[in-house]
């Protein structure tokens, strides 16, 4: 069975998970910090608990509350819940009609003088189009640019990185992420005063990171490890494993705008250590995947029920995404033949019953994507592309 999404995680994470006694780690959140920053060419990054308690947090340092941030129809759904969190109020825009990211025209066409921010997301790695960004910027120099490089680590449009070109950037590492530190998220920036209000806040409204914390994460990590493992992974049986796996990314309630437990919680040294590890890989991570992509897009044709996502450079393609006409037909058809397709954002967000303020039918392309979508397996590079070429398609 080839699973839909495996993070890249050896022995030297498990290794790293284990304490090396009562008071050691100290000081691991710091250090992560500063191998990320340098791997993300930024002066700073800051470590949260999740990726979205940083955007609720960065939002608050840029000074925002009572204001309209723009942000995706189709994203991961904890943006808006962040931008709920912060007191303002988010203003969803949707696709571009050429690709998975927000359409930039159409999101210039809803700032008002009650914007205060707009989330460029970088989804599924595709860079998003920095050119239009910076010509937004220049006419509103007073919004505020955020990058979300939840998807997108080190996506590169025409060779500049996304995560540089706006005031921060946030990221997600939880283990569905290209980079994963068990849970987390961080925020990087090259603006001091930023990064001052990001540290007195955490200081001031983060609880740290206690032993059991340190404890629930080791053990977590201790059971994802077998769990990916191919010969567990073929051993558990298949409802289990789906059941299992989605749990990574079942995170939300339709009918509820919220926050885990714990997003008020610093990120406890284990994830931190974990991490910094993890981080050392990302180059072969980023590479399995585009030679994934490669792969797929050098084989596989467009067919009337299957449609190939845009090819395009500087793409890191964290998940590549095809449109299809019957989901529940290629899942079913894709587990008989031992691979396990899934989808990341099967939802239109203004649609869900607590954004529902919102006409569906504004949103077309959004609402499509979250019908259509589904992802074919990228971690294992063009070698497992391939096998899963000639098993789907044979
Ligand atoms: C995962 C993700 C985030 C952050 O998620 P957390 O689970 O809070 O770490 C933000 N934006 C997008 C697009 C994501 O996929």
């Amino acid at each position: 069975m080839i699973p839909r999404l495996k993070p890249l995680i050896g022995l030297k994470e498990i290794a790293a998970a284990i304490p090396k006694g009562y008071d050691a780690g100290i000081g691991d959140v710091d250090r992560f910090e500063v191998a990320f920053a340098d791997v993300m060419g930024q002066k700073h990054a800051v470590a949260f608990p999740y990726g979205r308690t940083g955007l609720l947090f960065l939002i608050e340092a840029l000074g925002l509350k009572g204001r309209e941030i723009i942000c995706p129809a189709y994203t991961c759904v904890v943006v808006p819940h962040a931008i709920v969190y912060s007191k303002n109020i988010p203003v969803f825009v949707d696709c571009e009609p050429t690709g998975f990211n927000m359409d930039l025209e159409q999101a210039e066409s809803r700032i008002t003088s009650r914007t205060g921010a707009i989330i460029a997301t970088s989804l599924f790695g595709y860079p998003v189009d920095l050119d239009k960004l910076q010509k937004i910027r220049s006419r509103h120099p007073h919004l505020h640019i955020i990058q979300d490089c939840a998807h997108s680590f080190a996506a590169e449009w025409n060779g500049r990185q996304v995560q540089r070109e706006g005031v921060a950037a946030i990221f997600g590492l939880n283990i569905s992420k290209l980079i994963t530190s068990i849970f987390g998220g961080m925020v990087t920036t090259d603006d001091d005063k930023i990064y001052q209000r990001l540290k007195i806040s955490i200081h001031g409204k983060l609880k740290p990171s206690n032993w059991i914390k340190e404890l629930k994460r080791t053990l977590y990590l201790l059971a994802i490890y077998p769990t990916f493992n191919r010969q567990v992974y073929d051993w558990v049986n298949r409802i289990e494993r789906l059941k299992l796996l989605n749990t990574f990314v079942k995170y939300y309630d339709v009918n509820k705008i919220d926050m885990p437990d714990d997003y008020l919680q610093h990120m406890s040294n284990v994830e931190a250590r974990t991490g910094i590890i993890n981080l050392n890989r990302y180059r072969k991570i980023v590479e399995n995947r585009r030679s994934a992509a490669n792969y797929y897009f050098s084989t596989i044709q467009n067919m009337n029920d299957f449609i190939l996502p845009p090819r395009v450079n500087g793409a890191t393609y964290s998940h590549f995404v095809v449109q299809v006409k019957n989901r529940n037909e290629w899942l079913k058809k894709a587990l008989i033949k031992g691979i396990q397709l899934g989808w990341l954002i099967e939802y239109n967000i203004p649609e869900m019953s607590v954004y529902r303020n919102n006409d569906p039918s504004v949103f077309p392309y959004s609402y499509k994507y979250a019908r259509t979508t589904i992802n074919l397996p990228v971690w294992g590079g063009a070698r497992q592309a391939k096998k899963v070429v000639e098993r789907l398609f044979r």
